[in-house]
């Protein structure tokens, strides 16, 4: 097999959810396809790091163009309400249920000290700006993924709003119970609605 095919093969087989057979497969399909299909592809790889880019308030991605999204510059959300959750693709699929109107802050991760990911790893100090910045009584909604990183992360959260006096001007609640054995990612939509509407103040 010619060299430049075998690297193919390996870059595809470390992408994950990839078995050898489908990456020599996907190696293939790429060999046959027409030169232009494959120029676009190269360039929308070397696009999603040149071009995308955090909005400045909650930290999804964004054109790197722009400075916030549209959910932060919409005047219509509340704004005064704070989903938190950890991946983009977490606010993606409680966006899909329609069911939300407020805003969200991504850590981008979640307090885990055994993967070395710290405090200071996590966007925490842009949230409690938030909060201290805001006029208005803010609500922050944890939304939590079933596991001891993100008990050990919400904790943090409660503590420090407590230790930097933001207590009166914090309202926290958690998605309701009925997430509780679900991954949001993995959430069908009446469950996040449910959830979402019968959250509970902590
Ligand atoms: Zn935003």
């Amino acid at each position: 097999m010619p060299e430049s095919l075998k690297n193919l093969i390996n870059m595809i087989s470390f992408l994950p959810w990839i078995w050898e057979k489908s990456a020599t497969k996907l190696a293939f399909f790429l060999l046959h396809s027409n030169k232009n299909y494959l120029e676009n592809f190269r360039e929308a790889l070397v696009d999603i790091k040149e071009n995308i880019w955090y909005c400045a308030k909650c930290h999804c991605l964004l054109d790197k163009w722009k400075k916030l999204c549209n959910i932060c510059s919409d005047e219509n959300r509340n704004q005064n309400s704070i989903i938190i959750v950890e991946e983009y693709l977490d606010m993606l699929s409680i966006e899909q249920t329609w069911a939300y109107k407020g805003t969200y802050h991504i850590l981008w991760w979640a307090i885990s000290p055994v993967n070395w990911v710290f405090v200071w790893d996590l966007n925490f100090e842009s949230l409690f700006k938030r909060i201290e910045n805001s006029d208005n009584k803010v609500e922050i909604i944890l939304a939590t993924n079933p596991n001891i990183e993100w008990e050990a992360t919400s904790s943090y959260i409660k503590e420090e709003i407590s230790s930097r006096a933001l207590k009166h001007k914090t309202k926290i609640t958690r998605l309701s119970r009925w997430l509780s054995a679900w991954y949001i990612e993995y959430a069908d939509n009446m469950t996040l609605i449910s959830a979402i509407k019968e959250r509970k103040e902590i």
